[in-house]
């Protein structure tokens, strides 16, 4: 009914088990270690003013700290809203505009939110304590109930403005029970997961961190991912599951084989999600390792997981899997009627070359949605508790969700639609091709123009000439990219996202 019982249930079952192993700060904390720094948090909180259904914006890199923050501000029946060590002032006085936080915790030396929280009238509070206890019996109520919103999460904003998305208790919860049921279990009691995501996303926060709480087991956090240093971490903390985004694993391909195979020996579980996971890096990484990489989709809304691949221990590469139990799937048009799949026209979104497929927007339906944008809940899912996403897909003869592009990605060439993904799809099948994006330029032609960035692999000379041959045989004419450039390393969110609004601006060699 409540997150913070997840923590409870755990220091009752195995007080001693470690909990949070905060590779950068080098400290374990064992579960009964966090319910106590927690309830000590959550006086810590009161005393600064923080009532039920307050806002708490917690601004720390990942490590124990943050966990604590956040369980500390859901302990104490607040609203926490996680936010990027990264984010700009800009940035924060949206957000701090938005919900009006009564506490900031963030580090002593944040210049950035001290500013901003002087204006938006928040106090501005340090890292919690983790040693700080406090007298036995300590009373922690829990005068909330399950649909009152326990965390706000501000989706990046890649397509507008950052909006506050409300996640209830129940949703929240929801959605660890119901990826709680799949097998293989994405966590178990006994594993140690690697969380190099940030924790300020949900699909960190959520997926990874709270999914660890429900089952009782460790979260190794670390504050950066680097090949060497995620390999070296690998091995000391005897990692048994990886909740990563794609290009993680592919950056753990660069690593001599050796070091790869001798780094994954424990590991158990890797799971993806948040970009495509492109098939060639499964591939890679599946010859490299034995192991599958599990992809799945999930978004903010939906509290974050959807879909996801594996049920059943295999991988099927390019779909996105299946929908998690208790979650229904459909594909709508722009207006929310379901697609009509018998009939030929009624697929106004379709721009795959495979034609036998009615690709619509991916709808959702389940106890795992959101409770609608901060601040009152508008955009919620509608009155038979449907949510229309903005990602375009397909339903394979298995039921298993292929994902096509987002809507707002596409680009519209001579009056043409052309999916962007699609065309990464056929770069990365070319040699010399090690990670590849697309996306829509200013034509004054053809009003909008295909553009790729490309970054070879290690030793390749790969031309623009080479992509264009490539190209001309397995691609129409309007989704052939007109223009190609060669960078060292695509621009990403932190979230592994290509920053596509950065990318057309990309000249690089070869543009
Ligand atoms: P905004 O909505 O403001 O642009 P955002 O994109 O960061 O922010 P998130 O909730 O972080 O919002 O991302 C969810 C989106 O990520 C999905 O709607 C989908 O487009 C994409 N996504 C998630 N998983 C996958 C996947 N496995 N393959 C392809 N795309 C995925």
């Amino acid at each position: 009914r409540h997150l913070a019982e997840l923590v409870t249930r755990a220091a009752a079952r195995t007080p001693d088990h470690p909990a949070i192993v905060d590779v950068a700060g080098g400290t374990t904390l064992t579960w009964a270690d966090v319910d106590a720094a927690t309830v000590a948090e959550v006086v810590r909180l009161r005393g600064a003013g923080v009532g039920p259904g307050d806002r708490v914006a917690v601004r720390l890199a990942n490590g124990a700290p943050f966990c604590i923050a956040v369980l500390g501000a859901l302990r104490a029946d607040a609203v926490a809203v996680p936010i990027g060590p990264i984010a700009v002032p800009r940035e924060l006085d949206i957000v701090f505009a938005d919900c009006s936080p009564t506490v900031v915790v963030t580090s002593p030396d944040d210049a950035d939110a001290a500013g901003c929280a002087a204006t938006s009238g928040a106090t501005l509070i340090g890292p919690p304590d983790l040693t700080a206890r406090v007298a036995e019996g300590e009373s922690v109520t829990h005068g909330v109930g399950a649909e009152d919103v326990a965390l706000l999460v501000y989706t990046s904003g890649t397509t507008g403005t950052p909006r506050g998305v409300r996640l209830s208790h129940r949703a929240l919860l929801a959605n660890r029970a119901q990826a709680a049921e799949l097998r293989p279990a994405p966590v178990t009691p006994v594993d140690r997961v690697l969380l190099s995501l940030p924790l300020f996303h949900v699909f960190g926060l959520a997926a990874g961190f709270l999914q660890v709480c429900w089952a009782g087991a460790t979260a190794v956090l670390t504050e950066r991912f680097d090949p060497e240093h995620t390999a070296e971490v690998l091995v000391e903390q005897r990692v048994s599951g990886v909740a990563g985004v794609p290009s993680m694993f592919r950056s753990l391909l660069d690593l001599p084989a050796a070091d790869l195979r001798a780094a994954t020996a424990d590991l158990r579980m890797c799971t993806s999600g948040g970009a495509p996971l492109p098939a060639r890096w499964l591939a890679d990484f599946r010859a490299a390792t034995g192991l599958w990489i599990f992809e799945g989709y999930g978004l903010t809304e939906g509290g974050p997981v959807i879909t996801t691949n594996g049920v059943g221990g295999v991988a099927k590469p390019g779909s996105v899997g299946r929908a998690l139990p208790g979650i229904e799937l459909r594909l709508v048009d722009g207006e929310g009627r379901p697609i009509d799949t018998e009939d030929p026209d009624d697929d106004e979104l379709d721009a795959v070359s495979d034609p036998s497929h009615d690709t619509g927007l991916v709808a959702v339906r389940g106890p795992n949605l959101f409770s609608g944008y901060w601040p009152d809940g508008a955009g919620g899912p509608d009155d038979d508790g449907w949510f229309r996403t903005a990602d375009v897909g397909f339903l394979d003869a298995d039921g298993d969700l292929h994902l096509v592009d987002r809507s707002s990605d596409l680009v519209i060439v001579n009056g043409f639609n052309v999916y962007p993904r699609e065309v990464e799809r056929v770069l990365a099948e070319l040699d010399g091709v090690a990670d590849a994006a697309v996306v829509g330029v200013p034509d004054d032609r053809t009003g909008e123009a295909v553009k790729a960035v490309l970054v070879r692999s290690a030793g390749s000379s790969l031309t623009e000439e080479e992509v264009r041959a490539h190209c001309a045989v397995r691609l129409a004419r309007f989704k052939t990219p007109s223009v190609i450039a060669f960078v060292e390393d695509l621009p990403r969110t932190p979230t592994g996202k290509v920053a596509r609004r950065r990318l057309a601006q990309v000249s690089g060699e070869g543009s």
